[in-house]
């Protein structure tokens, strides 16, 4: 059996692997220059940073064990954040029991493990499909890839509505504003923040979450490195503003929450479009066509974050081996 897979995020990756391991042969298409999709680290500061997915929690038993494996291979490691919360003008400790994973050396290290680059046609923007026995895919530099028996669109909600105009079904169970946007900051400072905190939960400003990246394992770093992201509401009001402007709002905002004046050496912004699950709306499960092989994965099918972006991945897998 021959699987296409649209998107390679940790959605598709997690479905590729098991594809993989029970004989299929796998390709993947991926927009980006790079696989992992929002849990990719961006090359910053003469390394990478996470400025995508932070960090990753295993609730469910199948990703509890898998997350256990990566860990005796060296790929995942603990974060044991020194975590604060900010409210009302108040820094206040807020340790818990939660255990929270990061890759390692980066965020994307255990998805991608162990995959073949020729498995992938990266820098594919995938913009129509056919069926006609096999499923054709064809992508927006006018190039186009046949011979697949199954199709698997690992991608955020609204891309994959563009891609099912020949499925009215399935489109219609695809929610089309799932995803909230999220603007995201990294800074690398000249001087040290004097607190103890490596993460802070942050309410009732324009930013939600704040951590140093350098905390976390194998990322250690001369200079401190720390990642601001936005609220959602907040990234959606100033999805256009220019990146200097973030930016010194980000140095703003870390002035207030540690009460030091903060330097800068560098910096750098992203913007993510489709970031984080609005928790207010169902989860529709992992989509299956009843018409093609076909399926649907992603974080927005479970209810959203990287546990469940692999679960979706796995659902998935397990869907295209019995249709
Ligand atoms: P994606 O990672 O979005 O993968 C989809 C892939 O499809 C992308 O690589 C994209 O380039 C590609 N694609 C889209 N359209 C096309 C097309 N037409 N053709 C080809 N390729 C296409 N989760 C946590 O658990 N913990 C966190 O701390 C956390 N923090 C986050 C912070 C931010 C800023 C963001 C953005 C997300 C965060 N998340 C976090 C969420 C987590 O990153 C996601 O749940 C998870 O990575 C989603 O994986 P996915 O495979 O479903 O989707
Ligand atoms: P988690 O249990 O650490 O965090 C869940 C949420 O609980 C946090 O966002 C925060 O609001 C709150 N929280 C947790 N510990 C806290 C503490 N010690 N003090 C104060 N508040 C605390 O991890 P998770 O559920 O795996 O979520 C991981 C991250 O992903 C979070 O940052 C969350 O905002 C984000 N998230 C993303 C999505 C998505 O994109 N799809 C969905 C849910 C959560």
């Amino acid at each position: 059996m021959r699987v296409a897979i649209v998107g390679a995020g940790v959605a598709g990756l997690s479905c590729g692997q098991a594809l993989l391991a029970a004989g299929a042969e796998v390709h993947w298409f991926d927009k980006s220059r790079a696989s992992a999709g929002r849990t990719s680290a961006k090359r910053a500061f003469d390394g990478h940073v996470d400025l995508g997915a932070q960090y990753f929690t295993a609730r469910q038993p199948e990703f509890r064990q898998q997350v256990e494996l990566w860990q005796q291979q060296g790929l995942v490691a603990r974060w044991r954040a020194n975590l604060y919360r900010y409210q009302q003008g108040q820094l206040l400790a807020s340790p818990d029991d939660q255990v929270r994973y990061v890759g390692v050396p980066a965020m994307h290290s255990p998805w991608r493990h162990g995959l073949d680059s020729n498995n992938f046609t990266l820098n594919s923007r995938i913009t129509g499909l056919e069926y006609q026995q096999g499923w054709q895919l064809h992508d927006e530099q006018g190039q186009s890839f046949q011979g697949f028996d199954a199709l698997v669109l690992a991608v955020p909600p609204v891309q994959a509505i563009q891609l099912l105009a020949h499925d009215d079904e399935l489109r219609q169970q695809v929610p089309d504003s799932m995803l909230q946007p999220c603007q995201a900051i990294a800074v690398k400072l000249a001087e040290p923040v004097r607190h103890e905190a490596t993460a802070v939960f942050v309410k009732g400003r324009p930013l939600g979450w704040v951590a140093r990246d350098d905390s976390k394992p194998g990322r250690q770093t001369a200079f401190q490195q720390w990642v601001l992201h936005c609220t959602p509401e907040f990234s959606q009001q100033q999805l256009t503003s220019p990146s200097h402007e973030l930016v010194a709002l980000a140095i703003a905002e870390l002035e207030l929450l540690f009460q030091q004046e903060i330097k800068l050496l560098d910096s750098v912004h992203h913007r993510w479009l489709y970031a984080i699950v609005d928790a207010g709306q169902a989860a529709p499960g992992v989509l299956i066509s009843r018409r093609l092989p076909l399926v649907l994965a992603g974080d927005w099918c479970l209810g959203g974050r990287v546990e469940n972006a692999w679960l979706a991945g796995r659902q998935a897998a397990k869907a295209v081996l019995h249709v």
